[in-house]
């Protein structure tokens, strides 16, 4: 007789539900809270969305911690920034003995098994290099392991979803970047970038690449968001997609509503469920198939949640809700951690 699974994937007793799900957030925001606003997430926080204790509450045991470059940095500051973020993550990790720096699945795998959070890095902005593959290679070396080529900002050698000014493919140079990456074992990450520089990006790279946190661009037509033939074709390059949170992301009445979410007085009810979020993952599923697909929540990096979410604590929906549309302990598993865990 099977023992009793419990909503987490735990099992009583016996080996029936295997180890726990491990829970691998493909990007949160939260490391420039830690830098710029100065707080502790080893302790609970009033606000935001993640912290050590509402990452235990929720289940999530891991989690890529984005090494965020904003736009306002350039030449001689933006590599200096990532650094110091990279900086502050290192500082949890040193003094806090139950979050623990990860770079590879086994990694990740030990620490969920000793009961502690996984910490792991990947830079946002692909100027934080200020075009020099040395420090590429440095912030590789320091524990990062994806960059997305570009922010809502465009740079030297790719080109951004949201940068009418450097909204085209790659350069002689965005290659070697990419090639620079494949060799190094770093994932290469296309949430943000424009189509054309996805497209060239696809055709260089030699092994499987990743959208850290980007939705579907068939059910809300948003720049940010992939289409059915980016999706396929990660899913052919063996790549993962993470499925982003953002409301604005999800829903276009929302987004013609708000905007890019950045005016705050929301009104409930036009905030879309958490029913929108599974039609996004369902539908990535749909096209790419079950090991393709991954989330990003973007927590920390975006105004509001699908309701009635609130923040890392309310997680345990998603794997009930994925349950309750039909699939599987073990595709839960993959989308939950499982597909992003096989890249590392
Ligand atoms: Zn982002």
């Amino acid at each position: 007789m099977a023992a009793p699974i419990l909503s987490e994937g735990f099992t009583l007793g016996l080996p029936v539900g295997l180890a726990p799900r491990i829970f691998l957030d493909g990007h949160i925001d939260t490391a420039q809270r830690m830098l710029d606003d100065k707080v502790d997430i080893s302790a609970r926080l009033p606000d935001g969305h993640v912290d050590i204790p509402r990452m235990k509450e929720g289940g999530l045991s891991a989690a890529f911690f984005s090494i965020w470059v904003d736009n306002t940095y350039g030449p001689g500051t933006a590599y200096r920034r990532a650094n110091a973020l990279i900086d502050t993550v290192q500082r949890l990790v040193d003094t806090h003995s139950d979050v623990e720096l990860a770079i590879t699945a086994a990694e990740v795998r030990s620490i969920v098994g000793r009961g502690h959070t996984a910490a792991l890095m990947g830079v946002e902005g692909g100027h934080a290099i200020e075009n020099s593959l040395d420090k590429l290679e440095a912030l590789f070396g320091r524990g990062a392991r994806y960059m997305t080529l570009t922010w809502n900002n465009g740079n030297d050698w790719a080109g951004s979803s949201l940068d009418p000014q450097r909204s085209g493919g790659l350069t002689g140079f965005g290659r070697d970047v990419i090639q620079r990456m494949n060799a190094l074992g770093m994932l290469v990450d296309l949430s943000h970038t424009s189509d054309a520089t996805f497209q060239d990006a696809m055709a260089v790279t030699t092994r499987p690449v990743i959208a850290s946190h980007s939705s579907c661009r068939a059910l809300a037509s948003h720049p940010r968001n992939l289409t059915d033939a980016q999706l396929e074709a990660l899913a052919r390059n063996g790549g993962v997609v993470g499925v982003n949170f953002f409301p604005v992301f999800l829903d276009e009445h929302f987004c013609a509503q708000y905007g890019d979410g950045t005016v705050r007085n929301f009104v409930d009810a036009d905030i879309p469920g958490i029913d929108r979020l599974f039609d996004h993952i369902e539908h990535a599923v749909q096209v790419m198939g079950i090991d393709h697909v991954g989330l990003g929540s973007d927590f920390d990096g975006i105004s509001v949640l699908p309701r009635p979410m609130k923040d890392a604590t309310s997680l345990p929906l998603i794997g009930r809700g994925l349950e309750a549309r039909g699939f599987s302990d073990s595709d839960v598993r993959k989308i939950l951690g499982e597909n992003f865990l096989r890249l590392l």
